[in-house]
């Protein structure tokens, strides 16, 4: 499967950091899904291009299709944190296909494109998405081409919960002058 979606590794602390030496052997001393203090700032991602690589060829193949030629891919995007033990925190970047209507409420229709050990910050996140930009500009632009040379358009969705989404769009907290998540109204406007 690794060979099929590569998956990469990166520090958001060090934007160089591309390095595939798991350490196997990490795991047995580790209790339960608490890491190391050192690993703060590791994640690892894979392509959503690799993905829908993947992923289409079952959805235009199903019975009945859940995708035929001529229509567009809704894909959303979303992610959200937990904490893990006491201080620790793990943020999931997610993906997943709109047009399978119901089937999206199944985890095993979200397909994580990023899991990081760390805050959920605008910083943090800021680093990560930058990895998807690239191909994001690209889908939307240009559609997606599958492996028979078939064009899908593209429309992108995003959704989080309130943090998360405020987070991602650089909003400071819910009481700040400019809060509203969907424009740029100011606090002073809201009727009361
Ligand atoms: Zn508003």
């Amino acid at each position: 499967m690794n060979s099929l979606i590569p998956i990469k590794s990166f520090n958001i602390n060090n934007v160089n950091f591309d390095d595939d030496n798991d350490d196997g052997n990490q795991q047995d001393h580790i209790s339960g899904i608490e890491f190391n203090d050192d690993d703060v700032g590791n994640g690892a991602f894979r392509s959503i291009i690799s993905l829908l690589d993947i992923i289409i060829p079952i959805l235009t193949t199903s019975t009945p299709p859940v995708l035929k030629i001529g229509d567009k891919i809704n894909i959303k995007l979303g992610g959200d944190g937990r904490n893990v033990g006491r201080k620790q925190k793990h943020v999931m970047l997610t993906m997943c296909i709109l047009n399978e209507e119901e089937a999206v409420l199944s985890p095993a229709h979200q397909y994580s494109i990023c899991l990081y050990l760390g805050k959920e910050s605008y910083d943090s996140l800021s680093i990560v998405s930058a990895k998807f930009s690239h191909e994001l500009e690209q889908l939307k632009t240009n559609g997606y081409k599958d492996s028979n040379n078939t064009i899908w358009p593209i429309e992108l969705f995003f959704s989080g919960d309130w943090k998360f989404v405020a987070l991602v769009l650089g909003i400071n907290a819910a009481t700040s002058n400019y809060f509203c998540l969907y424009c740029n109204c100011h606090k002073d406007e809201i009727e009361i």
